[in-house]
C-alpha cells in the first residue's frame, strides 16, 4: 500500500507571525486555493498550540476537551474549520504543537514537570526560553498532559502532528522522575558530567532513550485514533553537538514517519556551508525513513522580509536532488505586502509538482559510503593532545602572525568541544570534496556498518575520527577482505564505540600501521607533505600543505607510501629541513581489498581551510581505488546525484547549479554550459532534459556519453533504459 506520506512532499507553514487569530478574518477558501494553485504545496502545517511569548504552548487554537483556548480563538475552531478547505483542495493537514515552551505560571500550577539542571535549579529559571518561560521533562507526569493534547488534536480528523520539542536541554534532566527512572535502570544516582565515568556515558544514552520512549508512546496515541496518522519531531541533524540536546535521528526514526531537520539560511559573518541543504538531506535519508529538510523563506532573523530567490532555490533543489522532501516556513505578512516575492516559490514548487513522477521511489546509484558516526559525536575525545593546543588563526596582518598562545587545553568538556568542532569540519570537508568531485556517495550511519549494507559499495570512508565497536571493526575488516576499499585518516577507528582507547595491533594492521610513535608538533602553516613520485595528479617533489595535526606513523612492511611528511618546522618563514621517514599516506593491500590511510585529519583540514590540494588527494584516492560509475566534466560547483527508478526502468540524474556569487546570500546563479557526462554499464533508449524540455543526443558505447548544452538552475535528466 502506498502511504501518502511516502510521496514527495512540499510542506509549508504559512504563519501570521504578528497575530495568529487573523486567520478568522480570512476568506479561507480563497487562501487555501492560492496555496494550492500558486504555491503548489501538497501538505500544510497549521498551529495547534503556538510558540509565543511568554510560553503559551499550553493554549489551543481549536476545541480540545480540558484545554484552554488561545486568545482570539475562543469562538473559532481553527483546525476543524481549516481542515474542510484543505480536504477540498487536496492538501494534507498537519498540526504544529509546541512542546517545549511554557510560562512560569503554568509551571507553578504543575510542580514536578520542569526540567532540572545538575545544580538542582529549573532549566527555564537559569535560561529563560526566548527570554521568558520554562520547559518540561519527557519523563515527568507532563507526558500524560502532552499525550492528551495529541489525542484531542488527532480527534479533529487532521492527518497528523508535528511536535516542536520536547527538548532535553544541556545539563538536563535531574528531576525526580528522571532520577527514579535512571536508578531503576542503572541502580545509581544520575552522575555529573565526567567523560571518564562510564555512568556519565550511560546517562547520555538514557537522555536519548528518554526522547525515543516519549515519541514511541506519542506515536501509539496517534495511531490509536488514526492508523494512517503521522507523527514526527525535529530529529536533529548531523552536527556533532546533537547529543547535548539528546537528539539522534536514527534512534528516533523507529517511532516517526519523517526524519526532519532544519537547514535554515542565516546571513552570518563566518563562512556559510554551500551544501547545507544537501548535507542535511543526505544525512536524514540515511535514517531509512522519508527525509524532510526545513527552510524558512525569510532573511535569517529578519522574519518579515524575504530570502533572495537564489538562496531558496538552491536549498530546495539540493534537498530534492538528495531525495528529500521539503518544508518551507513563510509569513502571510510578506505575501500581503509583496506578493511577487513568492514568485521563486511558485516557480520552484510548481516545477516539482509538475514533475513529481521523477521524484518518486528513487534508489541511489552510488559506489561510495561516507560514515557519519553519532557514537563518535557522543563520545570522541581524542587521545592526541596536540589537538588541544591553542594555535591561533595563523593569519598574518600588519606584519603580525596570529599564532595563539601555544597552551594546551586540559579541561575535558573543552576538549570535547574542540573534537566536535574538528568532526564538524571533517564531515563538511569530506562531503564537500566528494560533491565537488562529482563522486556518487551516500551517507551511512553507525547502524549501517553491517556486511549486507556495505556490500553495495566499493569504498567506505571513515572520516578522520571514529569510535567503533569491535564488532563494527570486524565488519569493516571483512568488507575489505572481500574486496572493498577503505579510506580513513588520523585516529579514526582507534577508539571503542564508547570512546575508550583501541590503539591496538588488531586495528592498526588493517590500516597498514606497525605503530604510532606520536604526533608532530601542532603548527598552523609552513609544514608540508612531499610527493615521492608522480601520483594523484602531483609531480614527484611537489610540496603539499600539511594540516596542523599529523601523526608519526611507522608503516608495516609491504605497504605503499607515495607521500612523506617533511621534517617539522616550528614556525613560519623558516628554511625547509628535508624529508622525514614518516609517511603521510599509507596504501595497504588487505585480502582482496585495499586501505588508504592519511596520517593526518585531511577531512577536517579541507573542511576548515579548503585548500585545493586536499580535495585533490581525496578525489584522486577514490579514483585510484575504483572506476567511477559516472564521470561529469563540469565546474566543481555543479552537483550531480544519480538514481534508479526500478519499476520504471529509468535512471534519473539531478543536476543542481550551485555556481553563483562568491558571497552569500546569493544574488545570481551563473548558467553552466556543455556539461559532458558519461555513465558506465547502462544501455539507453532516450535521454530527456526536463527543464529544457528537449531530448539530448547520446552515444551508446559500453555505457552512454552525452552533453547537456545548458544548465540554468536545476535539471532532471531522464535516461530511459532499454
Ligand atoms: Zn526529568
Amino acid at each position: 500500500m502506498a502511504y501518502w506520506w511516502k510521496r514527495p512532499l512540499r510542506m509549508m507553514r504559512w504563519d501570521y507571525i504578528d497575530d495568529f487569530s487573523r486567520i478568522k478574518n480570512e476568506n479561507i477558501d480563497t487562501l487555501v486555493r492560492m496555496k494550492k494553485g500558486k504555491l503548489h504545496i501538497n501538505c500544510e502545517w497549521i498551529v495547534g498550540t503556538p510558540g509565543v511569548s511568554p510560553g503559551l504552548g499550553y493554549l489551543v487554537t481549536f476545541y480540545a476537551e480540558g484545554f484552554d483556548r488561545y486568545p482570539g480563538f475562543e469562538d473559532f475552531d481553527s483546525l476543524r474549520t481549516y481542515l474542510s478547505y484543505a480536504r477540498k483542495y487536496g492538501i494534507r493537514l498537519l498540526v504544529y504543537l509546541n512542546m517545549h515552551w511554557f510560562s512560569y505560571e503554568f509551571a507553578d500550577a504543575h510542580p514536578g514537570w520542569e526540567k532540572i539542571m545538575s545544580n538542582g535549579e529549573p532549566y527555564g529559571i537559569v535560561h529563560p526560553l526566548y527570554g521568558n518561560g520554562t520547559t518540561f521533562c519527557v519523563n515527568s507526569p507532563w507526558r500524560d498532559w502532552a499525550f492528551k493534547l495529541m489525542e484531542e488534536t488527532m480527534k479533529t480528523g487532521v492527518d497528523g502532528i508535528f511536535l516542536d520539542g520536547p527538548v532535553v536541554y544541556p545539563d538536563c534532566c535531574y528531576c525526580e522522575s528522571c532520577q527514579k527512572k535512571f536508578k531503576e535502570r542503572y541502580g545509581s544516582e544520575i552522575p555529573k558530567e565526567d567523560w571518564q565515568d562510564p555512568l556519565w556515558k550511560a546517562f547520555i544514552e538514557f537522555r536519548e532513550d528518554s526522547m525515543a520512549d516519549f515519541l514511541k508512546d506519542a506515536q501509539e496515541v496517534v495511531l490509536r485514533i488514526n492508523p494512517e496518522g503521522v507523527i514526527f519531531l525535529n530529529a536533529g541533524s548531523w552536527q556533532p553537538g546533537s547529543w547535548r540536546v539528546a537528539r539522534d535521528a536514527k534512534r528516533l526514526s523507529r517511532y516517526q514517519n519523517f526524519s526532519l531537520a532544519e537547514a535554515f539560511f542565516h546571513p552570518s559573518s563566518g563562512r556559510i556551508n554551500l551544501y547545507q541543504s544537501a548535507m542535511t538531506t543526505k544525512y536524514l535519508r540515511a535514517t531509512g525513513i522519508p527525509a524532510v529538510t526545513a527552510f524558512h523563506y525569510c532573511m535569517g532573523a529578519w522574519h518579515y522580509t524575504f530570502l533572495p530567490p537564489e538562496e531558496i532555490k538552491l536549498s530546495v533543489y539540493q534537498a530534492v536532488s538528495c531525495n528529500g522532501s521539503i518544508w518551507i516556513g513563510g509569513s502571510t505578512y510578506r505575501h500581503e505586502y509583496k506578493p511577487e516575492g513568492c514568485k521563486p516559490l511558485n516557480e520552484t514548487l510548481g516545477f516539482l509538482e509538475k514533475n513529481e513522477d521523477y521524484l518518486k521511489d528513487l534508489e541511489s546509484i552510488s559506489d561510495t559510503a561516507l560514515l557519519f558516526s553519532s557514537q563518535t559525536s557522543r563520545y570522541y575525545i581524542s587521545a592526541i593532545t596536540e589537538l588541544y593546543k591553542d594555535l591561533g588563526s595563523g593569519k598574518e596582518q600588519d606584519l603580525i602572525v596570529d599564532l595563539g598562545t601555544g597552551k594546551t587545553v586540559v579541561d575535558w568538556s573543552k576538549r570535547k568541544l574542540i573534537c566536535e568542532n574538528l568532526m564538524s569540519f571533517s564531515y563538511e570537508g569530506y562531503f564537500t570534496a566528494l560533491t565537488r568531485s562529482h563522486i556518487m556517495f551516500d551517507i551511512v550511519l553507525d547502524e549501517d556498518i553491517l556486511l549486507e549494507k556495505l556490500s553495495k559499495y566499493k569504498i567506505l570512508i571513515i572520516p578522520d575520527f571514529a569510535c567503533l565497536s569491535d564488532e563494527q571493526w570486524q565488519v569493516i575488516e571483512d568488507f575489505v577482505k572481500d574486496g572493498g576499499s577503505l579510506i580513513t585518516s588520523f585516529d579514526a577507528g582507534l577508539y571503542s564505540e564508547k570512546g575508550e582507547l583501541r590503539f591496538i595491533e588488531e586495528r592498526l594492521r588493517l590500516l597498514g600501521i606497525k605503530d604510532i610513535e606520536g604526533a608532530f608538533p601542532a603548527v598552523r602553516g609552513e609544514n608540508y607533505i612531499i610527493a615521492k613520485e608522480d601520483i594523484f595528479g602531483f609531480d614527484k617533489g611537489n610540496l603539499i600543505e600539511r594540516s596542523p595535526y599529523a601523526l608519526k606513523v611507522k608503516p608495516l612492511e609491504r605497504t605503499y607510501t607515495p607521500f612523506l611528511f617533511m621534517n617539522p618546522l616550528e614556525r613560519v618563514y623558516t628554511p625547509l629541513k628535508g624529508e622525514s621517514n614518516f609517511p603521510a599516506v599509507i596504501i595497504n593491500s588487505y585480502g582482496k581489498g585495499k586501505v588508504l590511510y592519511f596520517a593526518f585529519p585531511i577531512g577536517a583540514f579541507y573542511g576548515s581551510d579548503r585548500i585545493g590540494t586536499q580535495e585533490q588527494l581525496i578525489s584522486a584516492s577514490i579514483n585510484y581505488l575504483r572506476e567511477p560509475i559516472i564521470k561529469v566534466l563540469a565546474p566543481p560547483t555543479l552537483e550531480a546525484e544519480l538514481y534508479r527508478q526500478k519499476d520504471k526502468s529509468r535512471i534519473i540524474l539531478f543536476l543542481v547549479n550551485n555556481t553563483g556569487d562568491m558571497q552569500r546570500p546569493l544574488s545570481y546563479i551563473n548558467p553552466v554550459n556543455n556539461i559532458e557526462i558519461s555513465i558506465k554499464n547502462i544501455s539507453i533508449k532516450s535521454i530527456y532534459s526536463v527543464s529544457n524540455e528537449n531530448y539530448i543526443d547520446f552515444k551508446n558505447n559500453n555505457g552512454v556519453n552525452f552533453t547537456v548544452p545548458i544548465l540554468k538552475e536545476f535539471d532532471i535528466i531522464v535516461l530511459e533504459e532499454e
